[in-house]
């Protein structure tokens, strides 16, 4: 076992942090914040760079790398920015989809359109009553000869306000357990019957729009299946390994901005004749939030790394991701919260971004399965014995 990442990965960091340090700029990032605006130039150059999915390949406009290239650009492009990292690098949600499960033909149509930065794209399960528990949905899709029309909401959709075309996974009838018996398809929004209602106000993540995806009597064609009819629930489910080790890197890397900020200013700020860093309470913050970072790093490169290995099980990968993404968005938030504490009132005040990091990473914990869920997760693996210790 070799604790160093390869040359061409430790290339991608370099490359995406010093993309970052050149192009976001703190004031943008306010206005971002301020109106909840998608920050579609910064989006537009990342897509140029190739750096909005390094884990795809380069023919559908990806950066031809894997999943941990993927994931040190998530915590360098946050490590950064917090919501400019954020926003630009969920345009392209639901790409991986597309990818993992796509004809060769949707690949060209739609994947090459979001990863060359034309435009972003949402993925859809969530709907007002199914949440967590998405093994049974109220979206219906039904076949009538060779067309599928469907009706049915989904709630909290990212980017779906700004978006061409989104994916949205469906409940086929089924005579026996529903998770059976789902189905994805591209929608594209300008179909008729699908309309978009944008839901504002939201605590963090402002650069990245939310809203319903209402479908009314939308009919659809063969086409538009993305998988296999009936294996929508289990393309999800892979598909949110991948999603919540992304989430563990964002968190990884607003963890990292906020120690690098707080360390910083507990070396400047005196109280009392001293250096803050000087007293000990300050300086053990200090300690344990680089523990709880250089832990979660650890845990969000080896989930990395495992859905790169085409010989692991599909099960143990998802319990490496939600360690990952429990354990990383959790601790995150403690670190944030240590280094709020040192920066004192002004920790509190808009000035030192601590409070924008705070709001950003706060729905890292609840979004792409929440702890709750991912305790779950775990204990099943555990317990069915597919994952041991
Ligand atoms: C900013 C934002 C962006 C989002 N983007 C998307 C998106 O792009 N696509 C999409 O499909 N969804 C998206 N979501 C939805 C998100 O995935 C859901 O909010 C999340 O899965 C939780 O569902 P819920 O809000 O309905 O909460 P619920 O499922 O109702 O859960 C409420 C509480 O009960 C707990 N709970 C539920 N079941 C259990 C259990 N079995 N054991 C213990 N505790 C439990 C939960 O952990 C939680 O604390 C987004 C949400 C937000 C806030």
């Amino acid at each position: 076992m070799e604790f160093k990442l390869d040359p061409d990965i430790e290339l991608v960091r370099r490359v995406s942090r010093e993309f970052a340090r050149n192009h976001f700029d703190e004031k943008i990032a306010r206005i971002v914040d301020e109106k909840e605006e998608f920050p579609w130039e910064i989006y537009k150059l990342v897509a140029e760079q190739r750096l909005l999915r390094p884990s795809i390949p380069e023919e559908y406009g990806g950066g031809g790398f894997n999943m941990l290239a993927e994931s040190i650009v998530h915590e360098e492009f946050t490590r950064v920015d917090s919501t400019l990292g954020q926003a630009v690098l969920s345009g392209a949600f639901g790409s991986k989809l597309i990818y993992l499960y796509g004809t060769e033909r949707q690949k060209r149509k739609y994947l090459k359109r979001v990863l060359n930065g034309d435009s972003v794209m949402y993925a859809a399960f969530t709907e007002p009553g199914h949440g967590s528990d998405i093994t049974k949905l109220d979206t219906r899709a039904v076949k009538k000869g060779d067309r599928w029309i469907i009706n049915g909401v989904k709630t909290f959709i990212t980017n779906a306000p700004i978006a061409e075309f989104g994916i949205v996974l469906c409940q086929m009838d089924g005579d026996d357990k529903p998770y059976r018996h789902q189905i994805m398809f591209i929608v594209d929004n300008d179909q008729q019957g699908v309309k978009i209602n944008p839901l504002k106000g939201k605590m963090g993540q402002r650069g990245s729009p939310i809203g319903e995806v209402i479908l009314e009597n939308v009919e659809l064609n063969e086409e538009n299946i993305l998988g296999r009819p009936g294996r929508g629930f289990y393309q999800a489910l892979n598909f949110f390994s991948y999603g919540r080790v992304r989430a563990a890197s964002n968190a990884l890397g607003m963890a990292l901005n906020a120690l690098d900020k707080a360390l910083e200013y507990a070396t400047e700020r005196e109280q009392f004749g001293t250096k803050i860093i000087d007293f000990q309470a300050i300086s053990h913050k200090i300690a344990v939030m680089t523990q709880l970072i250089e832990a979660s790093r650890l845990l969000t490169y080896r989930a990395a790394w495992a859905l790169d290995e085409e010989n692991l099980d599909n099960r143990v990968k998802s319990i490496y991701a939600a360690i990952a993404k429990r354990f990383s968005t959790e601790a995150a938030w403690k670190v944030v919260d240590m280094a709020l504490q040192i920066f004192g009132g002004y920790g509190y005040m808009k000035d030192f971004n601590i409070e924008r990091i705070m709001r950003d990473l706060r729905v890292l914990r609840i979004y792409e399965g929440t702890s709750e869920i991912l305790n779950e997760v775990i204990l099943h693996g555990l317990k069915n014995k597919y994952y041991e210790l």
